[in-house]
């Protein structure tokens, strides 16, 4: 291909990036990936980069599987396209929802598809809506989510979320109230913990009471926030949510695009959290990322209530899409076969466990929090004050993320986090290189900051 240069001009002239300052990428010319192998991917000057994040946490079973390549082949030549719409179907479609149903708990047996992510939740949106309405309801249309919250991208994904850039850039639609993370380092103050984690749930229940119970169609949570910074919730969080959930009769919607398909140990986060929702969304894991497709597991009286009464007018030309399907087919076959799940437990707790709590005796580390293969640190200039930096919020955060990239490392800051969500696959040895770069990446970081 072209050299490196050329191709970085080109990339800044005419590819618009997302979540991307233009004029920076203009400045300095974006990495170009070129291959991918297991956890390793290689860029155009041949550099071989290990990634702590599994592209956008997506990449679960490792780049490279041929397997997946050739499924995508054999498929795009039996049928490469047809629709879900007006009472069709195909092979792919059908066995990749019985089998999705098969791996979600309890009754969410229904699979809504979509392409991905933010396209689920606003199916999620339209979904909850129309159950109430069918249900007789119609005012029941607010739905809770929470601040610093990520629901994609889309109106009413980037809605939902809780990320205030989002909104500032074009709006949110209405309908949609927010409250509190239970983000305990950052935000608890002298409360203990639990307790913390208890008041910030409660905030749930005010909230409804705020909006008037009978106006409130959902609650919108991630088991576990990826994108805000790998907020892992106090124990007490989630049991208390789920109880006002159920106080009030309010759907319960467990966005799982990051913390499905294994990552948190389990087949899905609300089963490592112990939450019962009524509808998941899923994404990226579904495929490994090998192809866009994303969609809505729904339980036997949501789907009952909205499949009961009509047509249900929602759905994207690209809902079970074929070869999308049938790659993320292969995918859970793999993840089965390889016992994926179960070597993300043996290899995140104690091996990573260990290792990535050890970083809190750097100087600059805070709290480190890991569950299953997703993990964040928290970085401060004074741990015992959980103090922020004088900085603009990010700033040391971005530097350190600098560090790792050049040092060969792909890993991830929100704010003054550092985040990692590798490869399921990711081995004991690959573990030791990820940490052993962290730790250098920190150091330069820290020397930076200090001087
Ligand atoms: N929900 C969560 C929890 C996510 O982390 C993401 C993406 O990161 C999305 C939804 C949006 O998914 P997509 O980017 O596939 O639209």
């Amino acid at each position: 291909h072209l050299p490196t240069a050329e191709l970085q001009r080109l990339d800044a002239a005419h590819h618009f990036h997302p979540f991307t300052d233009k004029a920076g990428l203009a400045a300095k010319g974006a990495r170009v990936i070129t291959r991918g192998e297991g956890v390793w991917l290689t860029d155009s000057e041949g550099n071989r980069i290990i990634d702590g994040m599994a592209g956008l946490w997506c990449v679960n079973i490792g780049y490279g599987r041929k397997e997946l390549a050739q499924v995508a082949a054999r498929q795009m030549e039996e049928l490469a396209y047809y629709n879900t719409f007006f009472q069709t179907t195909h092979v792919p479609a059908i066995a990749l929802a019985a089998e999705i149903a098969k791996l979600a708990p309890g009754d969410l047996n229904h699979v809504f598809f979509a392409g991905s992510g933010s396209e689920a939740n606003d199916t999620n949106i339209r979904l909850v809506r129309r159950y109430w309405d069918v249900k007789g309801k119609p005012w029941r249309r607010t739905i809770i989510a929470r601040w610093n919250g990520y629901h994609g991208s889309t109106m009413g994904g980037g809605s939902l979320g809780g990320m205030k850039p989002i909104h500032a850039h074009g709006g949110k639609i209405d309908g949609i109230e927010h409250i509190d993370q239970p983000y305990w380092w950052g935000e608890g103050g002298d409360m203990d913990e639990d307790a913390f984690g208890l008041a910030r749930a409660q905030e749930l229940e005010k909230k409804i009471l705020e909006v008037g119970p009978d106006n409130v169609a959902a609650f919108i949570g991630e088991p576990i926030q990826g994108a805000g910074g790998v907020i892992v919730p106090p124990k007490t969080y989630w049991p208390e949510i789920q109880r006002i959930c159920d106080k009030y009769g309010i759907l319960l919607i467990a966005d799982e695009v990051i913390t499905g398909f294994g990552r948190t140990g389990n087949w899905f986060g609300s089963q490592t959290l112990e939450i019962k929702p009524h509808i998941m969304t899923i994404a990226k894991g579904l495929s490994s990322g090998y192809q866009p497709i994303g969609g809505s597991i729904v339980c036997d009286e949501v789907a009952n209530v909205v499949g009961g009464a009509g047509e249900f007018f929602h759905g994207y030309t690209y809902s079970g899409h074929p070869v999308a399907c049938a790659v993320a087919l292969e995918n859970l076959r793999i993840m089965q076969d390889e016992k994926i799940v179960e070597h993300v437990r043996d290899v995140a707790n104690p091996y990573l466990k260990e290792r990535w709590e050890a970083l809190t005796d750097h100087p600059m580390v805070g709290e480190a929090k890991l569950v299953g293969l997703m993990g964040s640190i928290a970085l401060t200039p004074n741990k015992e004050k959980r103090a922020k930096f004088a900085s603009e919020a990010g700033t040391v955060g971005f530097k350190t993320r600098e560090r790792c990239f050049a040092n060969n490392l792909i890993m991830r800051h929100v704010g003054d986090r550092m985040i990692i969500s590798p490869p399921l696959v990711i081995t004991p040895a690959e573990i030791d290189v990820l940490i052993e770069r962290a730790r250098k990446s920190l150091d330069e970081a820290y020397k930076i900051v200090k001087d």
